[in-house]
C-alpha cells in the first residue's frame, strides 16, 4: 500500500517547532548548515524527557543493563575493524555542470533515466562511492596512520568496552550495554527536517547472548520496542514492521526488522532490531590482538557471545512523538492547534496563570502556587501575558497537559482551590493546591 503523502503537514510541523522555539536550523544566522538541527528551549526540554524516559526504561530498571558514554572519536583501527571503513557508503554522482552532490539512489524519474541534475538540468558524472564517515585530523602533525573519525554508530563504543565491563563488573550471560550519544554521518543529501542528518543522537544497547539463545531474545526485544513505543507516546497505528531482506541487511546482520513510522513525508525507518551474530566482537578481537570471549564458570568454557541489538534513533523518535502529537481540531466554536505529547514527555508540564495582571493579590497568590509546584515539578512556567483565552492556546501549542488558574475564589473561599483546565478536552476542574500537586505528579510518571 503507497503511503499518503502530506507535505502541508510537515510543513506546519516544522514552522510550529521553529515559532516556538523547538527546533532551528544550525548555525542559522551563517544561512544555516544543512543537515544540523540546533533544539532551543522546547525542543531541548522534550529532547531531555525523551531519553531520561528511555535510561530509565532500559538502564536504571533493569539488573541486566551496564550503562556507558564513550568517546565520539575514534582511531581508524576500530573503523577498518568493524567493516565501516569499506563498507558504510552511498552511491553518489556529481553535476558536471554545477558540481553538486547527489546520492545516485536517490534520483527519480527523467533525472534518474537521463542521467540529468535535479537542480540544472546538466550532465551528472560517474557514479562513485561515498564513504559517510567524518575524518577527524588530530594533533598538531598529520602523522600517517593517526587518523581518527567521529563515530559513525555508537555500537563501536559498546564492543570496544565489552572487555572492561567484563572485567569491573563480571556479568552473567545474558547482559547489555547501552549508551545515549551523538554518531555522525557525512549525508551526501540531508533531507527530511531531523530524519536524514549530519549529526545525531542515537539510544541503544548491544545485548550480550548466547548463539542458540538468539531467536527467543530477539522476540523479547521486539516485544519491548513495542512497549516503548506506546510508553513515549508513539501513535502505534502509524508504526509497523519491516522484514528487511539479506540484501538490503547491514554487513554485519543475520536478521534485521525496521520499525517504519508514517512521517508526513512516507513511510521511513524509526528504530531498528538487529542480530548482528559475534561479528563485531570477533572482529575487534582478530585486529586488537586481545582476547574477547566470555568464560562461563560452571559449564567451565571460553566462547565469543553473539548479540542482539535494538536501536532508537533519538531524532526520529522526537519527529515521530511530534507528528503523533499534532492535532487540530475545534475548541468552544474556535479551531485550535495542540500538540497532544504524553504528559510524561510534555517539555512543560504545567503552566500557572493569575486570573488577571493588574491585580496585586491574585498575582501574589499565583506566584506562591508557582513556586510550590516548581519544586515538585521543575518543568513549570508561569504565564500573565494576554487574556486567560490566549494563554490557553499558547499552552496548548507547546502541549502543556495542564494549566492552573488562581482566580478570586482561590483568595475568598476556603480551601485555597485552583481551577485545574485539561489540554485535550479543554475541561476544568477545581482542586485544592495539595490535590493539585499529587494529582499532577501521578499523570507524568
Ligand atoms: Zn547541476
Amino acid at each position: 500500500m503507497a503511503s499518503m503523502k502530506t507535505p502541508d503537514r510537515m510543513e506546519k510541523i516544522v514552522s510550529l517547532c521553529k515559532r516556538r522555539g523547538f527546533v532551528f536550523a544550525g548555525s542559522d544566522i551563517y544561512g544555516g548548515l544543512s543537515g544540523t538541527w540546533d533544539y532551543g528551549p522546547l525542543g531541548a526540554e522534550l529532547s531531555h524527557n525523551i531519553k531520561e524516559l528511555w535510561w530509565k526504561t532500559f538502564v536504571q530498571s533493569r539488573e541486566d543493563m551496564y550503562g556507558l558514554q564513550s568517546s565520539l572519536i575514534m582511531p581508524e583501527a576500530v573503523w577498518r575493524a568493524s567493516g565501516h571503513l569499506s563498507g558504510f557508503t552511498d552511491p553518489m554522482v556529481e553535476c558536471t555542470n554545477c558540481k553538486k552532490r547527489f546520492r545516485a539512489d536517490h534520483l527519480e524519474g527523467k533525472n534518474k533515466e537521463q542521467h540529468t541534475c535535479p537542480s540544472c538540468g546538466g550532465k551528472l558524472g560517474e557514479e562513485k562511492v561515498f564513504n559517510l564517515l567524518f575524518p577527524v585530523a588530530m594533533g598538531s602533525t598529520e602523522v600517517s596512520g593517526n587518523m581518527g573519525y567521529l563515530r559513525g554508530e555508537i555500537a563501536q563504543g559498546m564492543f570496544v568496552n565489552f572487555k572492561n565491563i567484563l572485567d569491573t563488573y563480571h556479568p552473567t550471560l545474558p547482559f547489555g550495554i547501552a549508551q545515549i550519544g551523538k554518531a555522525f554521518r557525512n549525508e551526501i543529501a540531508p533531507r527530511d527536517f531531523l530524519f536524514r542528518v549530519r549529526e545525531f543522537d542515537l539510544m541503544e544497547f548491544e545485548y550480550f547472548i548466547r548463539e542458540e539463545e538468539w531467536q527467543e531474545i530477539f522476540e523479547m526485544w521486539r516485544t519491548e520496542m513495542w512497549r516503548w513505543i506506546e510508553l513515549v507516546g508513539i501513535k502505534k497505528e502509524l508504526v509497523s514492521e519491516l522484514e528487511v531482506a539479506p540484501e538490503d541487511r547491514a554487513h554485519y546482520s543475520k536478521r534485521t526488522i525496521d520499525f517504519e513510522f508514517e512521517f508526513p513525508f512516507g513511510k521511513k525507518e524509526l528504530y531498528g532490531l538487529a542480530y548482528r551474530t559475534d561479528y563485531d566482537l570477533r572482529a575487534h578481537m582478530s585486529a586488537s590482538g586481545v582476547d574477547l570471549q566470555y568464560f562461563d564458570q560452571e559449564k567451565n568454557e571460553r566462547f565469543v557471545p553473539h548479540v542482539i541489538e535494538p536501536t532508537f534513533g533519538h531524532g526520529r523518535t522526537m519527529m515521530a512523538v511530534l507528528a503523533s502529537a499534532y492535532t487540530e481540531d475545534t475548541l468552544g466554536d474556535e479551531p485550535r492547534v495542540y500538540l497532544a505529547f504524553h504528559p510524561r514527555i510534555a517539555p512543560v508540564k504545567v503552566a500557572v496563570f493569575p486570573l488577571l495582571k493588574n491585580k496585586p493579590e491574585l498575582v501574589a497568590k499565583a506566584r506562591e502556587v508557582y513556586s510550590l509546584l516548581k519544586k515538585e515539578i521543575p518543568q513549570t512556567v508561569f504565564d500573565d501575558n494576554g487574556n486567560i483565552g490566549k494563554r490557553y492556546r499558547r499552552q496548548d501549542e507547546i502541549g502543556t497537559p495542564f494549566c492552573v488558574t488562581i482566580d478570586f475564589d482561590t483568595l475568598e473561599k476556603e480551601g485555597e482551590t485552583v481551577t485545574l483546565r485539561h489540554r485535550d478536552t479543554g475541561e476544568q476542574t477545581r482542586l485544592s493546591v495539595s490535590e493539585l500537586i499529587s494529582y499532577i505528579k501521578k499523570a507524568i510518571v
